[in-house]
């Protein structure tokens, strides 16, 4: 009984990730040639399928006690305070330089030309707490690489990477190994 619970349970949680697979849109040569962009605005026209997504993504961190979910600007905060709210945590975002009101933390990291600096308002997350670090897509993995690095200024610890997607052969989880072990709902 219990088995044929399990196989129709990862069944089910197949097609969702056929469901994604298929409302998600490739754009060619966006925002500059060479660039296949991953477009989620599709996703988000089936509340069923959000839905869907977020209990999946809430199903794997369930058992983790995980103390909140950091989201990284800007798509980020789109699964992100879902999934925070079926887990019953916190949800916490990751911003921009200047675009957060009170007092922050920031942390600067290298792009390929130039750097970008990301900041989180200070006191946001309690030292010493379990963060799962969500963003829409995972590439090269530098930017959850440095949201990871911002939780450790805070004082806290990163206990996974979570992402609608994994463009695999960028090897980012690789990269982000170093920190904590990524999930993602489909891989390209
Ligand atoms: P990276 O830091 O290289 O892992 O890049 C991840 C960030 O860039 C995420 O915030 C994504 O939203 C965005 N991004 C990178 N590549 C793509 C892509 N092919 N399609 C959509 N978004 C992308």
């Amino acid at each position: 009984m219990l088995r044929r619970i399990i196989l129709k349970l990862r069944l089910i949680w197949k097609l969702v990730e056929e469901r994604i697979k298929s409302a998600i849109r490739n754009i060619p040569d966006f925002p500059k040639p060479g660039i296949q962009f991953k477009d989620i605005t599709p996703l988000f026209l089936d509340p069923i399928l959000v839905n869907d997504m977020a209990e999946k993504v809430a199903t794997f961190y369930a058992s983790k006690n995980a103390d909140c979910i950091l989201g990284i600007e800007s798509r980020g905060f789109l699964l992100g305070p879902l999934v925070a709210q079926k887990l019953g945590i916190p949800f916490v975002m990751v911003r921009k330089k200047g675009k957060l009101p009170a007092k922050t933390i920031s942390y600067t990291y290298d792009l390929e030309y130039g750097s970008d600096t990301i900041e989180m308002h200070e006191g946001a997350i309690k030292p010493g707490s379990k963060v799962i670090i969500h963003d829409d897509l995972l590439a090269t993995g530098g930017t959850a690489a440095a949201a990871a690095e911002l939780v450790k200024l805070a004082g806290a610890e990163t206990l996974g990477f979570s992402f609608i997607i994994d463009l695999t052969f960028l090897n980012g989880t690789e990269r982000l190994s170093a920190y904590a072990d990524s999930h993602s709902l489909v891989q390209f």
